[in-house]
């Protein structure tokens, strides 16, 4: 992978080494306590240092993490995670006759001088060091106590910058074994099917459309039966996405439900989210004010530029649909709403992938990149089916230009299918846990997949109780219970994929995922991108 279009990186970004860390611990010899170290007394030290050439440089993800809407990944199309679990060492953590060493790491370097750091046993993501942080971070080779190398640095304090290392997991106590600790998930998420029509017949769709909508009473009966459950099962805040079929077919169920769904949720102290997945092809700018006075997000499919996302999104009468949807999508442009895309990649579109980037990028669009997911509505399309080598080709194009276009936001959560790269977790979505579909009928199923294998409906006084203990449907298994994937350093963040393409694939949900191979491939190179992000934006805050 070439490195040659990088900048050099300035030698004040020294400075950057001192922000303080988000829940940031800071350490003495004797134990960690939770002391955030004080940003402008470590800099102006360090700046007035004769030593300051040589200062170690530590960039890491969280550091940039400082707005809401940075989050990736937020409009998943499917049961995205949210209860990520903590892998850090238990704090306060006595240091005194405990010495450190290097865990298990994944690194890389990126430049001349700096090197991508990742502990796949930890929860604080990349990291990126200079060369004199790689020297002190050599120190611990072999298991050696803090107040040791702190007296082979006599010209300065390193405490700090050991510190560091040890917070992001790049260090840790000999004998220390992570153990994930889960949070309870705090989202619950659901697909409400306002109408199983739809404009558009793609060829991957997993649901046979018919013209029915959701009629309003089973639309103010859904949103009923959410808040009961999460209200029950003690969530704090509830997604809506409205889905179908085409969901802008039936705009006027999509806003009474908003309208119901927003004073009920105020009523009941739940905090509410919604976004509208859409296809692109016929909003009007009447329905994107709306969306916009009403606070609804939008998500829209787009799978190539011109022949390449036609070739899979055809109208009923074949013709392609990419003209629509681009006329959609400047106009939400025009009027300053960012939808977010969501790209299908087959056999079939995986040449076109990066110029789809390329689109995504130009206009500073957040995205994700899904894959093909076979399913009996698209069996007879054989050129779908993902293969390895060209699957790896063709995303390695898409990675050469993001390298070239760099997002400020990260791409750790949306880049590689599933894979959720932001936090450590242990199932590929919710579905079972925190994730409710509900039919235009009002019948409720695990996955959106299995729309048509109800596991019991808006009826019910508590639904998700209901979904959480069925046994028939699709089983979302840890990634530990997964045959290939417990010993896979990168469990945590792909967790074994898709369960219902597993299933489909394999006629198992306790095996790894029939794309397995390419998600190895792809894992390295996408934790590469995401060093030279930080990169980036730590030379761009020192020009500011
Ligand atoms: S599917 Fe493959 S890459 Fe993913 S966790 Fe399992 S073994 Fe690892
Ligand atoms: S089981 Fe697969 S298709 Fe269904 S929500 Fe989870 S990741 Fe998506």
């Amino acid at each position: 992978m070439s490195t040659q279009n990088m900048q050099p990186i300035p030698l004040l970004m020294e400075v950057l080494a001192f922000q303080p860390v988000k829940g940031c611990f800071s350490l003495d010899d004797t134990q960690i306590s939770r002391q955030p170290v004080t940003h402008r007394q470590k800099v102006e030290s360090r700046l007035a240092s004769p030593y300051s050439s040589i200062l170690p440089v530590i960039l890491h993800t969280r550091q940039f993490i400082s707005q809401p809407s940075q989050v990736p990944n937020f409009q998943c199309d499917c049961a995205c995670p949210d209860d990520g679990f903590s892998l850090s060492a238990p704090q306060p953590f006595t240091m005194q006759n405990i010495p450190l060493h290097h865990p298990f790491l994944h690194t890389q370097p990126l430049t001349d001088d700096y090197r991508l750091m990742f502990n796949p046993y930890h929860d604080q993501g990349v990291a990126v060091l200079n060369s004199a942080a790689q020297q002190l971070w050599q120190q611990f080779q072999q298991p050696r106590h803090l107040h040791d190398v702190v007296q082979t640095y006599p010209e300065r304090d390193i405490t700090t910058d050991v510190q560091s290392l040890f917070q992001l997991g790049l260090l840790q106590p000999v004998g220390y074994q992570p153990q994930p600790r889960k949070a309870a998930p705090k989202v619950l998420n659901t697909w409400i099917h306002v109408t199983n029509e739809c404009n558009l017949r793609c060829d991957y769709c997993y649901i046979n459309k018919t013209d029915d909508d959701m009629p309003a009473d089973v639309g103010r009966a859904a949103v009923d039966a959410i808040l009961r459950s999460a209200i029950q099962h003690g969530f704090q805040q509830v997604k809506l996405k409205f889905a179908g079929g085409e969901a802008t077919l039936n705009l006027k169920r999509v806003f009474d439900i908003h309208t119901y769904a927003t004073d009920q949720a105020h009523e009941k102290g739940l905090h509410l989210d919604t976004v509208v997945l859409s296809n692109g092809v016929s909003i009007g700018e009447r329905a994107i004010e709306e969306f916009e006075r009403r606070g609804i997000r939008v998500s829209i499919s787009l799978d190539g530029i011109g022949a390449d996302h036609d070739a899979q999104r055809q109208f009923k009468n074949g013709k392609g649909s990419f003209a629509w949807v681009n006329r959609t999508l400047d106009r939400l442009l025009a009027r300053g709403i960012k939808p977010f895309i969501s790209i299908t990649l087959s056999n079939r579109n995986a040449d076109g992938l990066a110029d789809v980037i390329q689109y995504v990028v130009d206009r500073d669009l957040p995205f994700n990149i899904n894959f093909f997911r076979d399913n009996e509505c698209a069996t007879s399309h054989t050129d779908l089916k993902l293969m390895d080598d060209k699957i790896i080709e063709a995303m390695q194009h898409a990675f050469a230009v993001l390298e070239a276009n760099l997002p400020e936001r990260s791409l750790l959560g949306s880049l590689v299918d599933r894979a959720q790269f932001n936090a450590p977790h242990d199932k590929t979505c919710s579905v079972g846990d925190s994730y409710l579909v509900i039919d235009h009928k009002g019948n409720i199923a695990k996955c959106q997949m299995e729309i048509e294998r109800p596991i019991t409906s808006i009826y019910a006084d508590d639904p998700l109780a209901f979904i959480r203990s069925d046994r028939l449907g699709i089983q979302n298994i840890s990634v530990e219970e997964k045959e290939g994937c417990r010993s896979c350093e990168w469990k945590y963040w792909c967790t074994g994929g898709c369960a219902a393409l597993t299933y489909r694939a394999t006629g198992r949900y306790d095996v790894k995922s029939p794309n397995c191979r390419i998600y190895k491939a792809l894992y390295p190179e996408m934790l590469r991108l995401e060093g030279l992000r930080l990169l980036k934006l730590a030379s761009k805050q020192l020009v500011a």
